[in-house]
């Protein structure tokens, strides 16, 4: 049977322009089918707009600091709103560019169009009205912010993807969650200046990280004026004056919080509604995620899916390894392992930023029973002067046996630039002891990792 397409991939986000760029290098037919724009969540609405959001907050503290340095008149800056929003807006447009033109490049085809499966190889394309078919396909539709909507007035919050095209900046907002989005956004809108209660559910914020990371990003985010509030489970938001009034959110232990804005950040829950994966035989789990294998193949034998759509790492530098990996094994017959998704460097851009790799302390002593902790707390250099009262953390935890460094954290300034280093590290298992021979860099934070030498040891 002759196809339309070698390969269709559905969804023009970070795994599936990838995908679709390295399969046409390898001489693929490719067409990729994109509803909203492409670049996807990451590029559109998510870290790239985020991370320049999170710089536009700094400012306010670099200001304050400035002083201690000398500088003065900084007191009396103004921030606008519609100014960052637009220039966010103009640097996206000039990446959403830049993606388009990657693809037509390669020779890859672009479709604005919703696409959902007809068939095994036949896709509907919702706003041409036409059908097409491909011989491979694959599925890299992302993720999509989760609301539960069985909470009462649950649809007046807004998401991530609205928090990027607000009219105005609210003056105060209540921020549902304590992941990764709900601790970025609490300091973005924190330093710009809008007064920020984080209503989490549970007895800490940012469950699954390093305990120690936990507990002092909190209290460093509560001495930077944001209200947060845990074990706050939200039982409904009651509108005002048809939200001109702001809104309240009522908690189920009896908290309250009167807002501007209310936004939920509870997680992204896999994109595959309605694109009918039950015509083509792919099966999904009973989270809506598309279930793949170690190379990514679905139980459809021609189909593949990659990226948040597979619910497996929510993060973009996954969605582009798998995808690139992906079009390298099918369409260049190139021998790619699977990826290891073991050892993940990852970032959050919370203020201060979070850099963090491999085991927290409590699962490498789940794993390895015990474990040797290295920690230090110290005042950035910058601060002797800035007088700002803000601490740093770094943390290794390491396999007494072996001498493994088996997690780094670190909490602080560019913690996300330090952990990206540390990621090579700990995937070429360094000890403690190449840490130790290092030379330092002074003055420097990072030369803290480098010259700890004393194990903790937990307060008798
Ligand atoms: P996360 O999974 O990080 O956090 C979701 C939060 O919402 C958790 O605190 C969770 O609580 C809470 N939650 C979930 N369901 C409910 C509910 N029904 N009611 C109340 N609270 C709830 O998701 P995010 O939305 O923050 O981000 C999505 C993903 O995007 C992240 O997991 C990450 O992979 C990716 N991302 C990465 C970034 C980066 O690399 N810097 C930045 C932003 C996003 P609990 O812990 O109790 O389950």
């Amino acid at each position: 049977m002759a196809f339309d397409f070698d390969l269709f991939v559905i969804g023009a986000g970070s795994g599936g322009v990838r995908a679709a760029r390295i399969a046409a290098g390898h001489g693929a037919k490719v067409a990729i089918a994109e509803e909203y724009r492409v670049g996807g969540t990451c590029v559109i609405r998510g870290c790239v707009p985020k991370k320049l959001f999170v710089y536009a907050s700094q400012y306010s503290e670099h200001f304050e600091d400035a002083r201690g340095f000398g500088w003065s008149g900084q007191e009396n800056a103004t921030f606008d709103w519609p100014t960052l929003v637009a220039r966010k807006d103009a640097e996206i447009a000039r990446l959403n560019g830049l993606y388009i033109r990657g693809l037509e490049n390669a020779g890859v085809e672009i479709i604005h169009s919703r696409a959902e499966f007809a068939g095994p190889h036949e896709l509907w394309l919702v706003n041409e009205e036409r059908t097409v078919t491909a011989e491979r396909i694959l599925i890299a539709t992302g993720a999509v912010p989760y609301v539960p909507h069985n909470v009462p007035g649950a649809a007046f919050a807004i998401t991530s993807n609205e928090a990027f095209h607000l009219k105005h900046l609210p003056e105060s907002i209540a921020i549902i969650g304590g992941g990764y989005i709900a601790v970025e956004f609490a300091g973005i809108f924190n330093g710009l200046g809008s007064r920020v209660h984080l209503l989490y559910r549970g007895p800490q914020i940012l469950r699954g990280f390093d305990d120690d990371l936990r507990s002092h990003l909190a209290d460093e985010m509560h001495r930077k004026g944001i209200n947060i509030l845990t074990h706050a489970v939200v039982d409904r938001i009651d509108r005002h004056d048809g939200g001109a009034g702001g809104y309240t959110v009522h908690c189920t232990n009896g908290e309250e919080v009167r807002v501007a804005e209310v936004m939920y950040a509870t997680g992204r829950e896999p994109n595959t509604f309605d694109l009918h994966l039950e015509k083509a035989g792919v099966e999904v789990a009973a989270n809506d995620a598309v279930k793949v294998d170690e190379y990514n193949r679905t139980s459809a034998e021609h189909i593949w899916a990659v990226g948040d759509v597979t619910n497996r790492c929510q993060l973009t530098p996954v969605a582009i390894r798998e995808g690139h990996a992906f079009a390298d094994r099918v369409f260049g017959g190139l021998d790619i392992p699977p990826l290891d998704y073991s050892i993940i460097p990852t970032a959050v851009f919370s203020q201060p930023e979070i850099g963090t790799v491999g085991l927290t302390e409590a699962e490498a002593r789940e794993r390895h029973g015990e474990v040797d902790i290295y920690k230090t707390t110290f005042r950035p250099m910058k601060h002797t002067l800035s007088g700002r009262e803000e601490k740093m953390l770094m943390k290794l935890i390491v396999h007494p046996g072996t001498d493994v460094v088996l997690g780094a954290h670190i909490l602080g300034p560019d913690a996300g630039e330090l952990a990206q280093l540390l990621g090579v590290l700990l995937k070429i298992k360094a000890k403690k002891a190449d840490f130790d021979a290092t030379i330092a860099i002074h003055p420097t934070a990072a030369e803290e990792l480098v010259t700890m030498r004393t194990k903790w040891t937990p307060p008798a």
